[in-house]
C-alpha cells in the first residue's frame, strides 16, 4: 500500500509538472515565432536579421532544456549501466560548457589527482548533471568570475567540487533548490537542480552545498567509487 501511495503521488506531481511544462515550453516557442514573422519583412537591415535569427534560436534552445530536463525527471533511473570515467565525462561537460563561459567572461579552472577514477553510471544522465551545475554556476557570474572544478579521493568516494566565485544564495534559498520551478531568474526553467538531485539520487551520490550571499557556491559532489 505504502509504495502504491507513492506511486500515485509521483503520478500527480509528473501531470501537474507536464500541465506547467506546455506553459513553459510555449512562452519561448511564442518568442521564436514572433521574431521568424519579423524575418518575413523585406526591408530588414543585416544587423536586425542576425539579432531576429538569434532570439529565435534561443527561444528554441530554451524549450529544448525544459523538454531535456523534463524527460531526465520523469525517467530517473539509471537504466543502462555501465562505467564511466569521471575525469573524461567532466572534460566533454567542460568543452560543451566553453562557449558559454567565454561569452560571460568565466574562465574555467580544473584540477584532478593523477589517479583515473571510475564510477557506475549513465553517460548521458551524469553530462547532464553537470551540464546543469555548471551552468548554474556561470550564469551566477554575469559580470564574469572563475569556476573551480576539482576532482579528487577519499577512501572509496570520488569527489568532485564545482565552485563559482558569483552572486551565492541565502540559507533560504539553498533550502529551496531543487524544488520543482524554483527559479530567480527571468529566463529560468527552475528544473536545473531538480534533475541534478534525481540523477544523484539515482546513483547513489550525495551532495552538498555552501554558499554565502554575494561570496559564490561551491557543490561537493561524492560518488561511490566503482569495486575495483
Ligand atoms: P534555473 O537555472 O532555470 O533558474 P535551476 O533549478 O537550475 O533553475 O536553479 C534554481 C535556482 O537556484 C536559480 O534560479 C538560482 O536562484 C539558484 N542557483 C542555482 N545554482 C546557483 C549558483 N551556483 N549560484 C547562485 N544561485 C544558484
Ligand atoms: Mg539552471
Amino acid at each position: 500500500f505504502q509504495k502504491r501511495l507513492i506511486h500515485v503521488e509521483k503520478f500527480q506531481l509528473i501531470s501537474e509538472m507536464a500541465a506547467s511544462i506546455s506553459h513553459e515550453i510555449r512562452n519561448p516557442l511564442t518568442a521564436t515565432k514572433g521574431f521568424l514573422q519579423l524575418l518575413e519583412g523585406d526591408d530588414i537591415c543585416p544587423e536586425k536579421r542576425k539579432i531576429y535569427i538569434q532570439f529565435a534560436l534561443e527561444g528554441i534552445a530554451q524549450a529544448d532544456e525544459v523538454i531535456t530536463n523534463y524527460l531526465t525527471f520523469a525517467k530517473p533511473t539509471i537504466e543502462e549501466i555501465e562505467e564511466l570515467h569521471i575525469q573524461q565525462e567532466l572534460h566533454k561537460t567542460i568543452n560543451l560548457i566553453t562557449p558559454l563561459a567565454n561569452m560571460s567572461n568565466v574562465s574555467i579552472q580544473f584540477a584532478s589527482i593523477d589517479e583515473e577514477l571510475y564510477i557506475d553510471g549513465e553517460k548521458q544522465k551524469l553530462n547532464q548533471c553537470f551540464l546543469n551545475l555548471l551552468k548554474n554556476c556561470i550564469e551566477a557570474m554575469p559580470t564574469g568570475g572563475a569556476l573551480k572544478i576539482h576532482v579528487g579521493k577519499k577512501l572509496n568516494d570520488a569527489y568532485i567540487t564545482i565552485a563559482d566565485n558569483g552572486v551565492g544564495m541565502t540559507d533560504e534559498q539553498v533550502r529551496q533548490l531543487g524544488a520543482p520551478f524554483y527559479s530567480t531568474k527571468e529566463k529560468g526553467t527552475g528544473l536545473g537542480m531538480m534533475v541534478v538531485f534525481s540523477i544523484l539520487k539515482a546513483m547513489s551520490a550525495r551532495l552538498n552545498i555552501a554558499s554565502k550571499k554575494n561570496e559564490g557556491t561551491t557543490f561537493t559532489l561524492v560518488f561511490p567509487l566503482k569495486d575495483v
